[in-house]
């Protein structure tokens, strides 16, 4: 055991940690944070880190954003919450309104759910409940890519595909059909971007020729596989996706929760093929940070299939107890207005530019960094022990883990996945703060590297 202050005894006292094995707490314990502001969080003892993956994907505009804080303030002052089945209130409108406007086309109605997973299933809800109320009765599975992830819940787990979240799980699990995804840094057909034409698709094609008359719905995170490492594809997966659903009379579901918002240098990652899924998720930076909520958002088609006299028995009796709240919907208004305000996009794409230039100047060359890849404000490098041959540390050396803790006593928070580091920062970031993320995580990376 370290040193533990007295706030830091009774969290371990009372607290059970996500996604953490809490014996190593006894190391390494959890740093209390008092306050947060812009890109930097402080804990008790007055040391700073500079939050480098906008804690967890969610935040765009900085810790404690004053224009985010008055509208929570002036929100709370006039209603805080609202059962949402038959009562509603204008921060939900004008959401509505407003997101409609600015997703994909064909995306018309808004159904609210309270974290990601839970998004993900109601889409898979709806798709099924779609097609049985549709006469496809024999829908009944879903298709979706391999090292994907959409969240820890059982159904969401389903039709992830990492390992260490789903294998004990497994008894428990309908699994989907799993086909192999685009894996450019270990592309099969040797391909460069130029000469790419998303070949790998030939996987996904072959499976929804066998499969489609079973399948409701093809589950994917457009254009990064987030968890998987940061693994950018080709839009022109997306492409024949959408295609090649269409044609099959199979749904597309977009999972956008990580890539929406901005993160890619587009508002939807789905923007990037030009498509329009049938269902999207969206979550994370919906309220930038600040309040759990999620939206599915669907067509006019999908929706119209559960519009019924009552006793038709096709509604959709999912539900939520904060499905809708007012706060969540209020900050999320405000999101959407700092986004055009603020010409967010447009900074998104200059920081982009600037991360990915630093980025390359000073891991040019590095024996250890077999590519650095990037898209909008998502940068990220796989780690390896050999350039040439790719190979990557054995895991049992829990390299990201380690590099981790070096760069928080940097004053750095990155949390690599796996041996893949990546930067995820809020969108205020400067450029100053860019090149002292970088520095701090190459300090951290050499100084690993002189560990072992
Ligand atoms: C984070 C994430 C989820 C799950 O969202 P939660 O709010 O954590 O449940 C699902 N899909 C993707 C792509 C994610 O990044």
């Amino acid at each position: 055991m370290v040193k533990m202050s007295e706030l830091q005894k009774k969290d371990l006292e009372y607290i059970f940690h996500p996604c953490s094995q809490m014996k190593d707490y006894e190391k390494l314990p959890p740093m209390v944070i008092t306050e947060g502001k812009g890109m930097y969080l402080k804990d008790e003892f007055g040391n700073t880190y500079m939050d480098c993956v906008s804690s967890w994907w969610v935040n765009l505009f900085g810790h404690s954003n004053d224009r985010i804080n008055k509208v929570l303030a002036d929100q709370a002052k006039s209603l805080e919450h609202v059962i949402f089945a038959n009562f509603t209130h204008k921060p939900a409108i004008e959401l509505g309104e407003r997101l409609t406007k600015v997703v994909p086309k064909g995306l018309t109605k808004l159904f609210f759910t309270d974290n990601g997973a839970s998004s993900i299933e109601v889409a898979l809800k709806l798709s099924f409940q779609y097609y049985q109320q549709a006469g496809f009765s024999k829908k009944k599975r879903f298709i979706s890519l391999t090292d994907g992830y959409h969240g820890e819940t059982i159904g969401a787990l389903a039709v992830g595909d990492v390992d260490i979240f789903t294998e004990t799980y497994r008894p428990l699990i309908k699994e989907s059909i799993k086909v192999q995804g685009p894996n450019c840094f270990h592309c099969p057909f040797n391909l460069k971007a130029d000469t790419c034409d998303a070949q790998c698709f030939n996987k996904m094609e072959e499976a929804l020729n066998n499969h489609h008359e079973e399948v409701a719905a093809v589950v994917v995170e457009p254009l990064v596989q987030g968890v998987a490492g940061m693994r950018i594809y080709s839009p022109k997966y997306l492409i024949k996706l959408r295609e090649l659903t269409k044609k099959l009379n199979v749904h597309f579901v977009a999972d956008e929760i990580a890539v929406g918002f901005g993160r890619t240098g587009k508002m939807f990652a789905c923007e990037h093929a030009g498509v329009s899924p049938d269902i999207m998720c969206i979550g994370k930076g919906l309220t930038a940070g600040y309040f759990p909520m999620s939206i599915v958002l669907m067509t006019e088609d999908i929706y119209n299939a559960f519009y019924a006299d009552y006793f038709e028995g096709k509604s959709f009796l999912h539900s939520h107890s904060y499905s809708g709240n007012p706060l969540g919907c209020r900050i999320a208004v405000e999101t959407l207005k700092i986004f055009e305000e603020d010409k967010v996009i447009e900074t998104i794409n200059k920081k982009g530019e600037y991360l990915r230039k630093k980025a390359m100047e000073l891991f040019k060359g590095h024996p250890n960094i077999g590519e650095y890849r990037q898209v909008g404000l998502i940068g990220a490098f796989e780690f390896v022990k050999d350039k040439e041959t790719k190979e990557l540390f054995p895991p049992t050396d829990r390299v990201g883990y380690e590099i981790y803790k070096i760069a928080l006593k940097k004053g750095a928070l990155l949390r690599p996945l796996g041996n893949v580091i990546y930067f995820m920062p809020p969108y205020i970031i400067t450029e100053e703060e860019i090149d002292k993320m970088l520095q701090i995580c190459k300090e951290s990376v050499e100084e690993y590297l002189a560990s072992r």
